[in-house]
């Protein structure tokens, strides 16, 4: 398994992949920390959780120097993924003992109650795009429940999953809470047949949760499914178009546009297209492509070359289906998996940039002649993922967001982001299950009812 730099196209690194009686150690260690992970109070493992927060933050310099090596992650950017993560551990450091609780309810029994036990070894597999915050999107959760996990990350950030794995070894936990599988997807099913696997959790594409749910519904374990997104931005003919352009320009270009809840299709009232347009391109020009090391860099190289080049094609084939080409599109000479800010427009049904997941910094703009055709358009994806709109009529943009948008996270004047303490997840083919808030910890526990009478 080889770790390559797209920034340059090198090979940084060749790992080992690990063997079947390797993977079964590591299953045994899994369970074995579970045994006793599990029987640690809410309080003790709070405290466990702040010192995982405190060496990531002691490591930061060069954890977002390993995602710029393997990922092409600007520094900047990798520095902020690791502070988030550290969030995220003391989030759930403070809030599990609250969203764990015991629940009382009244019933004619002397006393009824709810308790959250922790299910035992989940398995999580994850993508590559932000190596670290995916990973501990639902690490934090998981393991504060009281659980164990076994990564499988994506075969190019091997170094990150790794680094990931000895985070917690840096913490002192004493036994195993996480370790690293480093294999290729086809022994994923080998891992999710293990009786010690309890539950799987996946983040990634659509092809992929098919693959995983499949096995694990035919094993009988609970999945939980992040999956791909067509975000789709909607600015209404009394939009602020300034801002609106603004942050669909940065929500676009996130982590060079490979986010599942970037902005990705933009769907315009026909009386604000024109100002749109030129505002939006005037933003998407002034990035700065080039190398993550580089601090003037805003926009790095995707993270793989065969990325670079399915996008490339996607935009090929919506301009021959009539797209218009308002920025970019064109690959550059020279090494790496570069790829422009790109902006198409006049994109219609039967356009890639219409149809399918755009993961790399191509913007798709749709122009529509009212607020009911840009809710139809919003819909008409198999993606339900995010949703923004841009509105100065805040109270029907409230009706639109609540009941006529099918999406898990719709936000208002504003690009969707993921945040501890809100739930995050999809609808759809983008999946099913919640990470973060208190909806995520109740993913991976047995919810047991206890009653006396
Ligand atoms: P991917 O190819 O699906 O890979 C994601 C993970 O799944 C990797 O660890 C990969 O392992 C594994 N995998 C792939 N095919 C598999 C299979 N058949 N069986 C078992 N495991 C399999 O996705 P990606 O290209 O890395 O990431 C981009 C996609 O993820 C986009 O669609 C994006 O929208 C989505 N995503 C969603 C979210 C969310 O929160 N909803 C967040 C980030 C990304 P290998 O690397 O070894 O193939």
């Amino acid at each position: 398994m080889n770790s390559v730099n797209p920034a340059t196209g090198k090979i940084i690194h060749s790992y080992a992949e690990y063997s079947l009686s390797k993977i079964k150690d590591i299953l045994a260690q899994c369970q074995h920390g579970f045994l006793q992970w599990k029987h640690v109070s809410l309080k003790q493992r709070a405290s466990k959780m702040k010192v995982v927060a405190q060496v990531l933050r002691n490591n930061k310099e060069a954890y977002a120097l390993l995602m710029a090596e393997e990922m092409g992650k600007p520094l900047a950017q990798g520095r902020n993924e690791i502070e988030k993560c550290a969030w995220v551990c003391e989030f759930y450091a403070e809030n599990a003992a609250t969203y764990l609780a015991p629940q009382q309810i009244k019933t004619e029994a002397h006393k009824s109650f709810v308790s959250f036990d922790p299910l035992g070894v989940v398995l999580a597999v994850m993508p590559w795009n932000f190596p670290f915050w995916q990973v501990f999107r639902c690490a934090a959760p998981t393991l504060m429940a009281g659980n164990t996990i076994v990564l499988k990350h994506a075969s190019n950030v091997s170094g990150c999953a790794l680094a990931i794995e000895d985070v917690f070894k840096k913490a002192g936990f004493g036994y195993v809470v996480l370790r690293t599988v480093l294999i290729g997807n086809e022994k994923v099913e080998h891992i999710i047949n293990d009786s010690r696997v309890k539950a799987v959790t996946l983040t990634g594409s659509t092809g992929a949760g098919q693959a995983i749910a499949s096995q694990a519904g035919r094993a009988l374990k609970k999945t939980v499914l992040e999956l791909g997104g067509s975000d789709p931005y909607i600015i209404l003919k009394d939009a602020d178009a300034a801002k609106a352009a603004a942050t669909c320009a940065t929500s676009r270009l996130i982590n060079g546009g490979q986010s599942c809840v970037s902005a990705k299709r933009f769907i315009v009232v026909k009386s604000c297209l024109k100002e749109f347009e030129e505002r939006f391109v005037m933003h998407l020009r002034a990035q700065s492509m080039g190398s993550p090391l580089d601090s003037q860099t805003t926009l790095g190289p995707m993270a793989r070359i065969d990325l670079r080049d399915g996008i490339h094609r996607q935009v090929q084939q919506s301009l021959k289906k009539g797209a218009r080409l308002l920025l970019g599109g064109k690959i550059p000479k020279g090494p790496g998996a570069f790829y422009p800010a790109t902006v198409l427009t006049n994109v219609r049904k039967g356009c890639a940039a219409y149809d399918e997941e755009l993961f790399g910094p191509v913007a798709a703009i749709i122009e529509v002649n009212d607020e009911k055709e840009a809710i139809h358009v919003a819909n008409d994806t198999v993606f339900g993922l995010g949703a923004a709109i841009f509105s100065r009529n805040i109270k029907r943009a409230e009706e639109i967001a609540m009941h006529e948008l099918d999406a898990g996270c719709c936000f208002i004047n504003g690009q969707v982001v993921s945040d501890p303490r809100l739930p995050f997840g999809g609808i759809k083919q983008s999946g099913y299950g919640r990470e973060l808030s208190s909806f995520g910890i109740h993913e991976f526990v047995n919810i047991k009812t206890i009653s006396i009478q």
